[in-house]
């Protein structure tokens, strides 16, 4: 165990040293994506400049070394998750992409008067899929509603977890709201009726400890690249018998037991689903990049950003005309606000030419906005790595957009 200690910490992530404008960057977009740990940066460049080969197909030396790395990196993320098999982890490019997977999947399971349960909170990445797995089957897709603190209005949930319901599909965490989901007792109704849930865990595990067993989610997806890994990686874990009933994705090499002209058997899991050369070096790297991780007491690292939420949460409330959007008491360190008399996107830019990165917009959440009746807020949401004075830096610059825009 690494004591956590912010001022070494912050050491490991080069990008968190430069600067923006001439002004010292405050990196508060980590729900877009996270810095990357220097052993992560060189561990790619080690895989290129010495261990380069393609995987699970060669004889030689380096392709059986690659083939060796990939398959740890895929057992990390078994005990990271606690997945009860190895081959429960499928490797995919990030949430999107485990979330088509399954999508696609039920698309061709699903049949008419079947209903796949969605909520209004989620990204769009977790609604779309969805509504063209709905499209395709002639399944109906519905959804849980939100509340005005941002969390699911769960009074009706009795009748929206029914025994149509074949697959409920639900975020962890709120990517736009930081909301945390109770996405335990959602787990036990949907089983209840004998539905299976998807979770979708992208803003979450950078956050707390997540155990798949525990949980008993049938699907759960994260990227690699909010969780300082690098970008095109990703995890979809299903549980065996949930894999299994699903056909694959995309068809190609790997994927295969046997190819004839006259039809094709699949390859076990978890290569079924792993279709054609994957990002090796990437899937290595998310593989340091957990490790790097979970050196830490998580616990700390929680309580950490809880200060943080808090001390920028207390701070925001003081200025004049700002309101934020998303009060859950259960919730990460996510501040979404909107400005009354601006736009949220003269706000970022007012912010962005102080140093503060910050995202604006809709968060690819639109019917969050929707229901808020706004078109768009500014998002700072922090990562382990940042501290009370970069939350000083944002206020002040925050105050200065305000005076300027006012
Ligand atoms: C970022 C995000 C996604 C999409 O992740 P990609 O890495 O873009 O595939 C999906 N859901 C949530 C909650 C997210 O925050």
């Amino acid at each position: 165990m690494r004591k956590f200690e912010i001022n070494t910490v912050r050491k490991d992530f080069p990008l968190l040293e430069r600067t923006i404008y001439g002004k010292r960057l405050v990196y508060f977009d980590n729900g877009a994506t996270a810095q990357k740990p220097q052993i992560v940066i060189d561990r790619i460049q080690q895989y290129y400049s010495s261990e380069n080969a393609n995987i699970h197909r060669g004889v030689h030396h380096l392709s059986q070394v690659g083939t060796d790395l990939y398959e740890e990196a895929r057992k990390t993320i078994q005990s990271f998750l606690n997945a009860k098999h190895e081959e429960e982890i499928i490797m995919t490019k990030g949430t999107t992409d485990s979330i088509n997977l399954v999508a696609f999947g039920y698309s061709k399971l699903l049949k008419a008067g079947d209903e796949v349960l969605i909520t209004e909170m989620e990204h769009h990445s977790n609604i779309v899929p969805w509504q063209m797995a709905c499209e395709y089957s002639g399944a109906t897709c519905r959804y849980i509603p939100l509340n005005g603190k941002g969390e699911l209005d769960l009074s009706n949930i009795d009748e929206l977890i029914n025994s149509k319901t074949k697959i409920l599909a639900v975020t962890h965490v709120s990517n736009s709201l930081g909301t945390i989901n109770p996405i335990e007792m959602l787990i036990e109704k949907a089983h209840a009726v004998g539905a299976k849930v998807l979770i979708d865990g992208a803003q979450s595990l950078q956050h707390f400890k997540v155990d798949v067993q525990q949980l008993d989610a049938d699907f759960y997806v994260f990227s690699g690249h909010k969780l300082f890994g690098p970008t095109g990686t990703g995890v979809l874990y299903g549980k065996k018998e949930a894999l299994e009933q699903l056909p694959p994705y995309q068809g190609g090499g790997d994927m295969i037991k046997e190819v004839k002209m006259s039809g094709t058997t699949y390859n076990e899991l978890p290569h079924k689903f792993e279709a054609g050369t994957p990002n090796i070096a990437g899937g290595i790297a998310l593989k340091t990049a957990i490790d790097y991780f979970t050196e830490f007491d998580l616990s700390e690292l929680e309580a950490h950003e809880k200060e943080l939420l808090e001390y920028a949460e207390t701070k925001l409330k003081a200025l004049p005309g700002v309101r934020i959007i998303g009060t859950s008491e259960n919730k990460v360190s996510v501040l979404s606000f909107v400005v009354e008399g601006a736009h949220h996107f003269d706000v970022g830019t007012l912010l962005d030419k102080q140093g503060v990165a910050v995202r604006t917009g809709h968060h690819c959440t639109q019917p969050v906005m929707d229901y808020f009746g706004i078109n768009g807020t500014v998002r700072a949401s922090f990562a382990f790595y940042n501290t009370k004075e970069e939350v000083d830096i944002f206020i002040g610059a925050l105050e200065r957009a305000l005076n300027m825009l006012g």
